[in-house]
């Protein structure tokens, strides 16, 4: 029998998550809840000088709020030693080898290797330094950058270019190829000894024995290298599922810089966590874009086959439509603790009566007042409303009365249609939009309808 999936989701906390990095985190989340895996949390923070904690704790507050909780977290800065004790090997091996250039050094490089008309590959000069030159470079005070040789040195010439596939079955991409004979041996350590992503994420995925990973698209290129660095430190390559990126409503590509889309302002907008979760979880795949109740619905809807290749098309716009249908689907008891929090009173037949009329919880309050009043009617016709008012039944008034009453008002003054129903609804509520008045105006009360009608606040 196969173990079960071990999935990460390994945010940089270097900022705000926004959408699109939710998505990344939600696909994990639901692909492991599917397969009963386990969803582990990893924050990337080995950047010392952009990771901060603030970020990290934020991160996981949305994450939290969405309802992803991880099975585990761990952060990279904790993870050092491992890394120190992964590259000693691999430099033992000369996998890793240090260098000593200069950016000006490269710089000056790269023009003549242009000028030459080669590609700017490294031409791992490093590779032939000798002991002697090491340690004069050392005496001068330079430390070395270390560099990752690929395996990629099929033609001897090494400022030729130097072809080599690499290809792996992705789970959404299909088969994928990325020749990495274009690419400089890539640096792994700085020269202040941090580790780069690249090196550290392979070294934990295989620590932690991860066996899916789910990213997004930008990362096709790194895992050509990152497949070689399962190889060189003798760890089975996880399988990889790379899903396309979200685009904007205007097709440009979302930024972490773009604070309106962060999931904090989601939620300081009042936004429920599942219309965000849902909304990340089913743009850009074959699934009908609708609010699902729980994550556990959303991970019945995941699979890999149904993420589309193209881009996402992410516009904000959407999720006020899908939270407006997601409280349709809500009943009172799913919500009468958060109206009691937002001060909005009533029962089950308040949130009834206007639960279709809510693009986000709060707005139930408006709602509240013109049940509760005072409200300022607005009367355009006197004589109208008073003849209302008289015909207006005795209590107690119920779900009928709306139908008796406008009948009777009919009868009476000859009104039907919008000119018969928009002067009682104006004056009932001092809106000339809202729920359906059969249900609200028992709630409103007799008092309260009659004074109104008469063009008092009440
Ligand atoms: N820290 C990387 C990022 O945020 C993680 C990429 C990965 O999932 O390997 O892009």
């Amino acid at each position: 029998m196969t173990s079960p999936p071990k999935v990460r989701f390994a945010p940089s906390p270097t900022g705000l998550i926004h959408i699109g990095n939710v998505r990344t985190a939600i696909l994990n989340a639901l692909f492991a809840r599917r397969e009963g895996g386990s969803f582990v949390l990893r924050f990337d923070d080995t950047d010392l000088e952009r990771a901060r904690d603030e970020y990290a704790a934020a991160i996981r507050e949305d994450l939290t709020w969405l309802g992803l909780v991880p099975d585990v977290e761990v952060r990279q800065s904790d993870r050092v030693a491992l890394y120190e004790a992964a590259a000693g090997a691999l430099k033992a091996e000369r996998r890793l080898y240090p260098c000593y250039e200069t950016s000006e050094d490269l710089d000056r490089r790269r023009r003549l290797q242009r000028a030459r008309g080669l590609p700017p590959i490294y031409d791992r000069a490093a590779l032939s330094l000798t002991d002697a030159d090491r340690a004069a470079f050392e005496a001068e005070g330079r430390k070395p950058h270390w560099r990752f040789r690929l395996n990629n040195t099929a033609a001897p010439d090494q400022t030729s270019p130097r072809p080599t596939e690499v290809a792996w079955d992705d789970l959404i991409r299909g088969r994928q190829s990325v020749d990495i004979g274009s690419q400089s041996d890539p640096v792994m350590i700085r020269a202040d000894g941090s580790f780069l992503y690249t090196f550290t994420s392979v070294v934990d995925d295989a620590d932690m024995g991860i066996t899916h990973i789910i990213r997004g698209e930008d990362h096709v290129t790194n895992t050509a290298v990152q497949l070689q660095l399962f190889e060189a430190i003798g760890a089975a390559a996880p399988a990889f599922a790379h899903h396309s990126l979200l685009v904007g409503a205007d097709g440009a590509a979302l930024s972490k810089r773009s604070g309106d889309l962060s999931i904090a302002e989601f939620r300081q907008s009042g936004l429920e966590p599942m219309t965000v979760a849902s909304l990340a979880a089913l743009v850009g795949t074959s699934n009908a874009i609708e609010p699902h109740p729980t994550i556990a619905s959303l991970a019945d809807s995941f699979a890999f086959d149904r993420i589309s290749r193209a881009p996402g098309r992410f516009d904000p716009k959407d999720l006020e439509l899908l939270n407006a249908k997601l409280l349709q689907t809500l009943s009172f008891d799913d919500v009468s603790a958060r109206l009691g929090a937002l001060g909005i009173g009533g029962d089950a037949t308040f949130w009834s009566a206007v639960r279709g009329n809510v693009s986000v919880l709060a707005d139930a309050a408006t709602w509240w007042q013109v049940v509760e009043g005072p409200i300022t009617p607005a009367i355009d016709d006197p004589d109208f409303c008073a003849a209302a008012a008289a015909l207006l039944p005795q209590d107690p008034l119920d779900e009928t009365t709306w139908k008796a009453w406008t009948s009777a008002v009919k009868g009476e003054t000859g009104a039907k249609g919008k000119a018969l129903f928009m002067p009682l609804r104006k004056a009932l509520t001092g809106l000339d939009y809202g729920p359906e008045l059969g249900p609200l105006l028992p709630l409103i009360g007799r008092e309260k309808s009659v004074a109104r009608l008469s063009g008092n606040a009440a």
